[in-house]
């Protein structure tokens, strides 16, 4: 009588990304695509996320589906701007949450870039969003 190993096979953890990047170039100041092979581990992307920024930045934005492509779409405008991004700068993402990205800014010199916002420090403010329900 044959007996299979106890332990046949071995076990695979989940393990998936919990960073992406993207390069800042001009398309990138409207709305953000997130990477297509980022979004396929994960599925489904919520459609209300928040993204802190390296300063303590607290940003709520929305996310939306076109085909395979996940945008960061309303909010991701508004904190560009306040956050100075400049064309060649780096962003990293890192997911904490389904609902929750941590982003940190590098510029050229490959150095992390601390802009406050320039709604920084005022509570009320500093939490942007936009909802066209
Ligand atoms: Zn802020």
């Amino acid at each position: 009588m044959k007996r299979r190993a106890a332990n046949s096979g071995h076990f695979q953890p989940d393990i998936a990304p919990d960073h992406f990047l993207r390069i800042i170039f001009k398309p990138t100041f409207n709305r953000l695509r997130i990477p297509r092979d980022f979004v396929r581990w994960f599925g489904e992307v919520p459609s209300n996320i928040i993204v802190t920024a390296n300063t303590g930045c607290y940003w709520r934005m929305t996310t939306v589906r076109e085909g395979d492509d996940v945008y960061i779409d309303q909010g991701w405008a508004a904190f560009a701007v306040a956050h100075h991004l400049q064309i060649g700068q780096f962003l990293v993402f890192k997911k904490v949450s389904t609902f929750q990205y941590n982003m940190v800014i590098f510029d050229y010199t490959c150095t992390e870039v601390m802009t406050m916002c320039g709604y920084h420090g005022d509570a009320t403010k500093c939490v942007v969003f936009q909802s066209h329900v």
